[in-house]
């Protein structure tokens, strides 16, 4: 209730207006977003990688619900793509890319064909694409358009949510040769019809799930700041025979950066999800959802500076503080 609420906020566009000119709000949004522009997130990606991590870009852009939009999401994801290359950050950098921004809210035939376009560009640059996964309503969309990739793009990879009842039957088949696939715990409030609701449940779906891809022929990317996960993780990799370097760790940018380079000093190949773009707000939401406490001291600080008819309306934060 608490994390959908933080969530709406975050949608509000008064609460957005402030959270742009605040002061205090400026180190929040720094810590987990590269910046509103390229420039700032080839710097970004560039210190990450002097620093042994290899990193995916993701260009923000709320759901997309028109043709126009999706083609200027694509052309930004080729512009970034050309940098990658022009500054020499390709073989460190890939592209994260939710089919959400590029057409797949209005129309799936206009989704796939922006994504190829981004994969061909992904591979002109010398990097490749992975697709982020949005809510249940667009998992079957999603797979359906890394299967018709595949051909053609080998190296797509695809995100998976540990939170979904259905994803243990999802990797049966994509834990198979050649996948590289994203486990996640999964962040959006899903209904019990389709996703586990408890921490309990949805942690040992994950761990089903890792055990699935660890014991199968992908090369699976464990997107989780969960240190019992990533231990078992390393537990696993040892009874299933597979080298440090045949999975991967994935964090989010600002998340545990102690974590990450521990990792890679004991040789784990760690990559830093770092987002990216003008519409930081839903993201800046999700991540302040993800920990309470954060989210906590935010509000906090939201009212002190701010009086409650600044904001207003925005549902329910008021009443939960
Ligand atoms: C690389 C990557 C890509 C992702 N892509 C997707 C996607 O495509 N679709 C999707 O639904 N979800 C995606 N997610 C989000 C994911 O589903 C979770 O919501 C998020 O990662 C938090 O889960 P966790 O596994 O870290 O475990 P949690 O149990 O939530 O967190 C474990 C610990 O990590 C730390 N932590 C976690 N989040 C934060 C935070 N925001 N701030 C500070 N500390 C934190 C805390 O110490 C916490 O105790 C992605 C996550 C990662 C890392």
């Amino acid at each position: 209730m608490f994390r959908s609420a933080i969530r709406d906020a975050a949608d509000n566009s008064a609460v957005q207006r402030v959270l742009s000119e605040a002061p205090f709000a400026q180190g929040v949004i720094r810590r987990f977003v590269a910046g509103e522009n390229l420039e700032a997130a080839i710097d970004v990606a560039r210190s990450l990688s002097t620093q042994g991590l290899r990193i995916s870009l993701e260009y923000l852009a709320d759901p997309i619900v028109e043709r126009d939009g999706a083609a200027r999401v694509t052309n930004n994801y080729a512009e970034m793509l050309r940098r990658l290359a022009v500054e020499g950050l390709a073989g460190s950098v890939e592209a994260a890319l939710p089919l959400s921004a590029v057409g797949q809210v209005f129309d799936r035939h206009t989704a796939y064909d922006n994504a190829g376009l981004i994969c061909e560009a992904a591979r002109e640059a010398g990097t490749r694409v992975t697709l982020e996964m949005h809510t249940h309503q667009y998992v079957d969309g999603t797979l359906d358009i890394l299967r018709r990739l595949r051909p053609d793009f080998p190296d797509i990879g695809v995100v998976v949510q540990a939170y979904l009842k259905r994803t243990e039957g999802d990797i049966a088949e994509l834990a198979g040769p050649g996948y590289r696939v994203r486990l996640t715990k999964g962040t959006y409030d899903e209904p019990e019809s389709v996703a586990y609701q408890s921490r309990a449940e949805i942690d040992k779906s994950y761990v089903r799930c890792m055990n699935l891809l660890m014991s199968g022929e992908g090369y699976p990317v464990f997107g989780t700041h969960d240190l019992r996960l990533i231990t078992i993780a390393k537990e696993r990799a040892a009874w299933h025979g597979r080298t440090r370097d045949s999975f991967e760790f994935e964090m989010l940018h600002g998340v545990n950066a102690a974590l990450q380079r521990r990792l890679v000093a004991a040789g784990y190949p760690v990559r830093v999800y770092v987002p990216y773009g003008e519409q930081w707000h839903r993201y800046l939401g999700r991540r302040l959802a993800d920990r309470p406490t954060a989210m906590l001291a935010f509000a906090k600080g939201l009212r002190r500076h701010y009086p409650r008819e600044t904001l207003h309306p925005v549902p329910k934060m008021h009443e939960e503080q």
